[in-house]
């Protein structure tokens, strides 16, 4: 049988043994964690603890983390008209870059005509040229740029972004769900307000996510009311295993994130150094900087439907850059508004490593790529005969 590689990181991650280990001692509590009894409190226990370890790895307090189902619904809770820093104006219109999560997309609590889209270059970073002129246009803005790109991996200059919104009496949401755990960073350094994490990006449960907020930030009211849970702004019994999960998963990533970011870097840069032997072969965003696990490309003639079910015959798991939810590809919004036409924003296809990703299982996501790569020329030849 062909061994399986798994090269889809970036879409979701194995749990890391950490986080099982605290999800199945977790299963074993009955308490409910907003309860005064014992059993309540060991639950409560546990989800602090978890709290603790997401405040310190983003550098955080952990009265300002705010879990949350999803980091979907982490980006959804952050954006919301009547946010402020300290005493500044509330925020009344949304301003996301053209490359967001669709998650970010969909502008949260505002409403379609109070959201503008902030253009990117053609290596997909953030023109910031556009974002000054559009800050100066008009009310107070809460601006949502995501720290580094699902799709490309590239790296947004958020502490640039940061310092222009706030010199214009704006609000940041960082979008960090695909950064954290590959790239360092806190909230001070980024000069984020708002911040959104998912668990399992980086080893721990899906289902589970948090926004961290900075300190001073005011404003933000719950999307699910009813009990108080989490300082009254996210209601619903905590989900104390998955949060617990949650919590081992950060610590675990957080120590061993210097030593992954160079392995996956090396692996990374051995898989594009093979990649680029196909004549023709473009990465994305190949000069910017990036995240050390991502690689998006496309070549001459190459379908991502095609080159995906191609890579899965010979074993290896990856993604187009763009699948959506049903499975099906649809044209990539961050390939287009990096300006690439239809043929390559539907062409493009996402390998993305992860902590235990060997050489070998580079060699043989080469290996299935060249297979596909001697049928795309055999077609071209038989195309153009
Ligand atoms: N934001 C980014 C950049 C993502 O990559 C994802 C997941 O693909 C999300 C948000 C949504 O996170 P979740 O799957 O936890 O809802």
């Amino acid at each position: 049988m062909t061994p399986r590689v798994y090269l889809d990181w970036n879409a979701t991650t194995p749990l890391r043994p950490e986080a099982k280990a605290a999800m199945e001692a977790a299963w074993d509590l009955s308490g409910n964690p907003s309860s005064v009894h014992s059993e309540g409190r060991k639950a409560r226990r546990l989800v602090e603890d978890a709290r603790d370890a997401v405040a310190k790895a983003v550098g955080g307090r952990p009265q300002d983390v705010v879990f949350s189902s999803c980091g979907t619904e982490a980006n959804a809770l952050a954006l919301m008209p009547g946010l402020r820093r300290g005493a500044g104006a509330p925020v009344m219109r949304l301003l996301v870059s053209a490359v967001e999560h669709a998650s970010v997309l969909a502008g949260g609590r505002f409403g379609a005509d109070a959201i503008g889209t902030i253009r990117v270059t053609g290596s997909g970073v953030v023109d910031l040229d556009d974002l000054r002129a559009q800050l100066n246009e008009g009310a107070p803005a809460l601006v949502s740029v995501m720290l580094a790109n699902n799709e490309t991996g590239a790296i947004q200059p958020v502490a640039e972004v940061a310092e222009l919104v706030h010199a214009a009496g704006g609000v940041l949401h960082v979008d960090a769900i695909q950064a954290f755990g590959k790239i360092p960073f806190d909230l001070a350094s980024l000069q984020a307000d708002l911040l959104s994490l998912s668990a399992h990006k980086i080893g721990g449960p899906k289902g589970v996510g948090a926004l961290v907020l900075a300190e001073g930030v005011q404003g933000l009211e719950a999307l699910l009311r009813g009990g108080g849970q989490e300082l009254g702004r996210r209601a619903g019994t905590e989900n104390v295993a998955g949060i617990a999960g949650f919590g081992a998963a950060t610590r675990a990533a957080v120590a061993a994130l210097k030593a992954d970011a160079a392995r996956m870097r090396g692996l990374r840069d051995r898989l594009e150094n093979g990649l680029r032997q196909t004549p023709g072969l473009l990465i994305f965003s190949d000069d910017v900087k990036r995240l050390p696990n991502t690689v998006l490309f496309a070549a001459p003639g190459m379908k991502a439907e095609t080159a995906v079910i191609g890579f899965d015959l010979g074993g290896v798991a990856v993604s187009s850059g763009s699948a959506c939810s049903s499975g099906k590809v649809q044209p990539s919004h961050v390939l287009a508004a990096m300006g690439y036409h239809s043929d390559l924003t539907q062409g493009a296809v996402r390998l993305s490593l992860g902590w235990s990703t060997t050489e070998t299982d580079v060699d043989l996501a080469l290996k299935a790529w060249r297979k596909l790569a001697n049928t795309l020329v055999k077609g071209e030849r038989r195309n153009t005969a």
